[in-house]
């Protein structure tokens, strides 16, 4: 039975870690390759910053192009193993993404609800070709995840939100991963927030890894909200947030506690980042490194140069900034960047003279 997921030569989040995790017998072993993510050492940035070892860790390469897979997986095979049919989440793009990939893997029903017009192209692109039914509900995020809780409240429906807290679980399993790569725990780890599932989930990869003895210290958790949707940051929900890192749009986080318990525990901060500042880490990081990731993703990068401007000494501290999710989820965003597409005839020298080697 395991055998028929054995798809990949990859383990998978469930089979790497199933020690670590909520299986039973009975859970069916899901897997597209998630996880064991490349960590890649900066090449520019950290001389620029002067800061120790820096390193980014690319959740852009899991298979549907976000860290949301991680969370999906286990969440999907629990619910195989609890009988149901169908999943349904409201989600501001990858969380759709996700439960429409591995829900077609599974045979699953996926149903998705996202907020009407606030959806980067790539995203919902997934979620068109995967299948899903997709339900744009004319309001924002934080009220499609309220009618997405109450429909499966009342439905034999899966809900795959990060309220589901098997997301959680399996999206702890990427602090296992820093670990199992660096031999310890970094200094410090740079991460955007949403709804502040994922602080909240590799906080508690951090602790508990370091409680069965894989690790000697625990990271500064460093979290970066969008300014213009920073609920944390200031202690109330936004009723209309607005930034142009869609995957952190979001007035009123699920995890907002979490967050704030992994920030306090940890001797960490939640700021805000400007979109200014955000689509300029978003460029450094494509041209200066090489690695393209949707703007919210660059929130981390962003928060690192602001508290580094603030005068935070990163001198000696090794330092992982998450790159939530791939840039080719939001390409309008990327080709907003200025640039000149010369236009030439079909000849050497007019080539030739354009890139300047006439
Ligand atoms: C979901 C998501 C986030 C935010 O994560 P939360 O757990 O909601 O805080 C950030 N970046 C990307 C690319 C995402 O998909």
């Amino acid at each position: 039975m395991a055998s028929s997921w054995a798809a990949s030569d990859r383990l998978g989040v469930l089979r790497r870690y199933r020690d670590y995790l909520p299986i039973t017998e009975a859970t069916p072993l899901v897997c597209m390759g998630e996880g064991e993510t490349p960590l890649v050492r900066s090449q520019r940035l950290e001389a620029r910053l002067g800061c120790g070892p820096l390193y980014f860790k690319l959740e852009s390469c899991n298979p549907t192009g976000s860290f949301k897979d991680r969370g999906m997986v286990v969440a999907v095979a629990k619910a195989i193993e609890e009988g149901q049919k169908a999943v349904l989440c409201a989600s501001t793009g990858n969380t759709s993404a996700a439960a429409a990939a591995y829900a077609a893997h599974c045979d699953l029903r996926a149903h998705v609800l996202v907020p009407k017009g606030n959806i980067a192209q790539g995203k919902l692109a997934q979620a068109v070709a995967h299948g899903a039914q997709v339900i744009a509900v004319d309001g924002n995020f934080d009220q499609a995840l309220s009618l997405a809780r109450a429909i499966t409240d009342k439905h034999p429906i899966a809900l795959v939100n990060s309220l589901n807290p098997y997301r959680l679980e399996g999206q702890k399993t990427a602090a296992f991963e820093i670990i199992d790569h660096l031999g310890d725990t970094p200094n410090y780890l740079f991460i955007p927030v949403g709804n502040a599932g994922n602080i909240t989930a590799y906080w508690r990869g951090f602790v508990e890894y370091q409680q069965r003895g894989k690790a000697t210290k625990r990271p500064r958790m460093m979290g970066f909200q969008a300014e213009g949707a920073a609920p944390i940051v200031l202690g109330r929900p936004v009723e209309k947030p607005v930034t142009v890192a869609t995957a952190i749009r979001i007035g009123n986080p699920a995890s907002w506690k979490g967050a704030e318990a992994a920030r306090d525990a940890s001797g960490g901060v939640i700021e805000a980042v400007s979109d200014e500042e955000i689509l300029t880490a978003y460029r450094l990081l494509a041209q200066e490194e090489g690695i393209f990731g949707e703007p919210a993703s660059a929130a981390s990068l962003a928060g690192l140069f602001k508290m580094s401007r603030q005068g935070l000494d990163f001198g000696n501290s090794t330092i992982v900034c998450i790159i939530t999710g791939s840039g080719l989820k939001d390409p309008e965003t990327a080709m907003a960047i200025p640039t000149e597409v010369r236009e030439v005839p079909v000849e050497l020298t007019a080539v030739e003279k354009a890139i300047g080697v006439a």
